[in-house]
C-alpha cells in the first residue's frame, strides 16, 4: 500500500504523558521502537501509532473498608491498539502502580500477542493498591468496583483482561461476575485466567512458566549451554518464577540462587525447590529457608550462573548492575526486566537476551486457547494445550532468530522488528476511520 498518500505529522507536541522524556516503563517503550523504525520501511509512516495508546481509562476506586470507612484507589485500563483484534492483557494490584507503567505494560502486550500472532491488540489493567493490606472481602469490593468502572471498555470481543501481578483465578471470578450480572448473561470469555469450573483452561495457571522453561530450552540448545547441570537464578518466586524454577530443576537444571521481594537463597548445588516453593506459599517469601545459604537481596546479581531468571518486576537489570551478571542467557520472565542501557551493556558483553515480549509470551498463549475454548463451549485436554503452547512459543523464537540473524540485530529488536511489521501491516490496510 505503498501508493496509500496518508502522511503521519509528527512535529505536533506530545501529551505531556508520552513525553519521551520522561523516564520510566512508558519511556523504555518508546526507545524501544525508535531502536525498531529503521528496519520498518514504508509501514514506519504508521510507528507514530505505536507512540499514542489508542485509549486511555483512569478510575476512582471507592470501596467501604471494613472499618467502615471509605477508601479511594486509582485504577486504570489502557488499550495501547486494537488493530489486530480486541484488547489483550493483565491486571496488576501494586502499590507502586502508575499510568506510565500500565501504558508501557499494555504495549508490550500488543508486540507480545502480534510476537506469537494471537489475534489480538495491546491492554493492561492496574490498581495502585497494596493487596497485602486488604482484607478478602476488601479485595473482592475493590475487584468488583474497578471492573463496573471499567466495564465500559471491556468486553468478550472488546477488551480481555487476565491475571498479572498479584491477582489470580479468584480475581478473575469475581471480574467475571461482576461484568456478567452488569450485561444479564454469563459472559465467560471476558477474562482469562477463570478457575477451571467457570470456564478457564487446563494448563493456564502454569502456563507463564512453561513458555519460559520453552524458549529457555530452545536458546540454551541454540548456544550449545546443556540444560542438565546448567545453573539457574530466578528472581521473583511467583506464578512464572517458581514454576520456571520448578521445570528447570525437573529437567536437571541447577536452580542456585532465588531472590523475591524479601530475601534471596543459594545453594551451589541447587535449590531444593519443591522445599523451597511449600516454604514460600506457606511464609510469603523464600526468605528464612533452611537448607540454603541467606544472602543480601543485592547479592543476587553477582551469583555464579549460566541462566538468569528475571520474573518480577521492570526496571531491575540496570545499569547499576548489568555488569556483575554472569549469566551467559537471560530470559525475561518479567515484563520489561531490562532498561534499553542495560540491553546494550549485556549484548556489549556476549550475554544473549530472550526479551519478554516472546519469553513470557506463553500466558497470553494459553489465555487465547482459554477465550476460544469459552466460544465454543469444547474443552481441550492439558495435553493439547501444552502440545499447542509449545508449538507457538517454538515457532515464534525460530522466526524471530532467523531475523535476528538475517539483520544482525539482537532478539529483542528482531521480535520488536516481527510484531511491528504486523501491527502496522493490519493498521495499513485498516486505513484510518472516518
Ligand atoms: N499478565 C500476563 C502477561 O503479562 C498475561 C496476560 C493475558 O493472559 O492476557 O502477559
Amino acid at each position: 500500500m505503498s501508493d496509500n498518500p496518508i502522511r503521519v505529522a509528527t512535529s505536533h507536541a506530545l501529551p505531556s504523558y508520552l513525553d519521551p522524556h520522561h523516564l520510566g516503563p512508558w519511556g523504555i517503550f518508546l526507545q524501544q521502537v525508535d531502536r525498531v523504525t529503521p528496519y520498518l520501511g514504508n509501514l514506519a509512516r504508521w510507528v507514530e501509532t505505536l507512540k499514542r495508546p489508542k485509549r486511555i481509562l483512569v478510575v476512582d476506586v471507592p470501596i467501604q473498608m471494613d472499618d467502615g470507612t471509605v477508601a479511594h484507589f486509582e485504577g486504570y485500563r489502557v488499550q495501547h491498539n486494537t488493530s489486530r483484534g480486541p484488547g489483550k492483557g493483565g491486571v496488576r494490584y501494586h502499590q507502586d502502580v502508575t499510568l506510565s507503567e500500565v501504558m508501557a505494560l499494555a504495549a508490550w502486550m500488543s508486540i507480545k500477542n502480534a510476537a506469537v500472532n494471537v489475534p489480538f491488540g495491546g491492554a493492561k489493567g492496574g490498581i495502585r493498591v497494596d493487596p497485602r493490606k486488604l482484607s478478602l472481602p476488601e479485595l473482592e469490593r475493590l475487584t468488583r468496583r474497578y471492573t463496573s468502572e471499567i466495564g465500559i471498555i471491556i468486553g468478550p470481543t472488546k477488551d480481555i483482561p487476565a491475571p498479572d501481578v498479584n491477582t489470580n483465578e479468584r480475581v478473575m471470578a469475581w471480574m467475571m461476575d461482576t461484568y456478567s450480572m452488569n450485561v444479564g448473561e454469563t459472559a465467560t470469555g471476558v477474562v482469562t485466567g477463570k478457575p477451571i469450573s467457570l470456564g478457564g483452561s487446563l494448563g493456564r495457571h502454569e502456563a507463564t512458566g512453561r513458555g519460559v522453561y520453552t524458549v529457555g530450552v530452545q536458546a540454551a540448545r541454540r548456544m550449545g549451554l546443556d540444560i542438565a547441570g546448567a545453573r539457574v537464578a530466578v528472581q521473583g518466586f511467583g506464578n512464572v518464577g517458581g514454576i520456571a524454577a520448578r521445570l528447570f530443576a525437573e529437567a536437571g537444571a541447577r536452580v542456585v540462587a532465588v531472590q523475591d521481594h524479601a530475601g534471596c537463597v543459594y545453594a551451589e548445588a541447587g535449590l531444593d525447590v519443591p522445599a523451597l516453593l511449600r516454604h514460600a506459599k506457606a511464609t510469603g517469601s523464600v526468605a528464612g529457608f533452611e537448607g540454603a545459604q541467606a544472602l543480601p537481596r543485592e547479592q543476587f546479581w553477582d551469583t555464579p550462573c549460566d541462566i538468569l531468571i528475571p520474573a518480577a518486576l521492570e526496571q531491575q537489570i540496570t545499569e547499576a548492575n548489568a555488569h556483575r551478571i554472569q549469566a551467559r542467557l537471560i530470559i525475561e520472565g518479567a515484563n520489561g526486566p531490562t532498561t534499553p542501557a542495560a540491553d546494550d551493556i549485556l549484548t556489549e558483553r556476549g550475554v544473549l537476551i530472550v526479551p519478554d515480549v516472546i519469553a513470557n509470551a506463553g500466558g497470553v498463549t494459553v489465555s487465547y486457547f482459554e477465550w476460544v475454548q469459552d466460544f465454543s463451549s469444547f474443552f481441550w485436554t492439558e495435553e493439547e494445550i501444552n502440545q499447542r503452547l509449545v508449538a507457538v512459543m517454538n515457532n515464534a523464537l525460530d522466526a524471530v532468530w532467523h531475523v535476528a540473524d538475517d539483520k544482525g540485530v539482537t532478539l529483542r529488536t528482531a521480535t520488536f522488528i516481527v510484531a511491528c511489521e504486523r501491527i502496522l501491516r493490519a493498521r495499513d490496510l485498516r486505513g484510518l476511520y472516518p
